[in-house]
């Protein structure tokens, strides 16, 4: 089994350092946290917001995506937990490479799953890594704070443990023994091909497709079916037309922000988030833990789940939030600082 390796790196910036890791020793693995967030979808968020957090790979069920080269630093672990140093004699981002796992949503699992499993071999067999000993759960490096990857494979009945053998078992039948001369295949990221055109196809003219749906212009023929025909274009040229941008049909950088902006006002205007003042934590309830639930649910928490209750879903939300922030205490805890952030990010969106 071989799956194609997409590198489609993001630009320089708070997510991307440039700084070189000096020698791979182990492995993180991750999940998103984020369900339904896909592997392009985390790429474009990192490119484009560069928070102060990053790792190397997305994996969904369409993609593997490199957006941070293998040869430099991500950040994807905090510098002052110690389990990695003391089990692998290093910080995390600075001989990590950290893998997240995309899930939920429309994600496949299994299709995902084999990915991101493969994909753990691939690096065990690049690095000189062995699978039992050199990946670790982001969990057991931030126990405090973090429960990746187990969360998003427990729901699915893959424990560490099986997690693991799964990797081993991959490492011994799809690169042990096989001459490391082989090329792996690689292929270039669908957005080194900008402009999106007619007669192109893919998982990203869907994506196009859907956020045209959703920013009000529909495609009643043939909907979000993931191939740029007349219909489409013709969308395409409509919006280009209503938001001033040149009415070429072509989807290019100008066109992507555009949208991406119109569908952010869009939800934005159609639904009001207030957010309470006060500090909020742990053991809370009521109607203000709600709205902050309401207001992290367009960042980064499970709509599913708001009970209106600070459990510890909401508390890790909380957490994954700040993270991205220097100025914020990675406390879980929702203050004035932290709803002024969260603010923001809203208002970017
Ligand atoms: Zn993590």
């Amino acid at each position: 089994m071989e799956y194609p390796i997409t590198r489609d790196y993001i630009r320089f910036g708070n997510s991307r350092s440039g700084q070189k890791i000096s020698k791979v020793r182990f492995i993180v693995s991750h999940d998103t946290g984020n369900p339904g967030s896909t592997a392009y979808g985390n790429r474009n968020y990192f490119d484009r917001s560069q928070p102060s957090a990053s790792a190397h790979t997305f994996i969904d069920d369409k993609y593997i995506l490199e957006i941070i080269p293998l040869t430099e630093k991500a950040w994807h672990v905090r510098y002052n937990v110690t389990t990695d140093n003391r089990m692998f004699g290093d910080d995390a981002n600075d001989a990590a490479i950290g893998v997240e796992f995309c899930h939920g949503g429309k994600i496949n699992f299994q299709e995902a799953y084999n990915r991101y499993v493969w994909y753990h071999a691939y690096l065990c067999d690049k690095f000189n890594l062995d699978p039992k000993r050199h990946i670790v759960a982001h969990s057991t490096l931030d126990p405090s704070r973090r429960s990746d990857p187990q969360n998003a494979l427990r729901p699915h009945g893959v424990s560490w443990e099986e997690f693991i053998n799964d990797v081993q078992e991959s490492y011994n039948r799809d690169f042990k023994g096989i001459p490391t001369s082989k090329p792996k295949p690689v292929v270039a990221g669908v957005s080194t091909r900008l402009p999106i055109r007619r007669g192109n196809t893919g998982a990203f003219v869907k994506e196009i497709q859907q956020d045209l749906i959703k920013a009000g212009f529909p495609l009643p023929r043939y909907g979000a079916d993931g191939s740029f025909g007349p219909e489409t274009e013709t969308a395409v040229m409509r919006f280009q037309k209503r938001y001033g941008l040149a009415v070429d049909g072509l989807v290019g950088q100008a066109t992507l922000r555009k949208l991406e902006e119109v569908i952010k006002q869009g939800n934005s205007t159609h639904e009001e988030f207030p957010l309470p003042d006060g500090v909020w934590g742990r053991g809370d309830k009521g109607e203000e833990v709600r709205m902050i639930q309401r207001a992290l649910k367009h960042i980064n928490f499970d709509p599913k789940m708001i009970d209106g209750s600070y459990g510890p879903l909401t508390e890790d939300a909380v957490r994954r939030f700040q993270s991205m922030y220097a100025a914020l205490a990675d406390d879980g805890i929702y203050g004035p600082n932290t709803k002024k952030y969260i603010q923001l990010e809203l208002n970017d969106m």
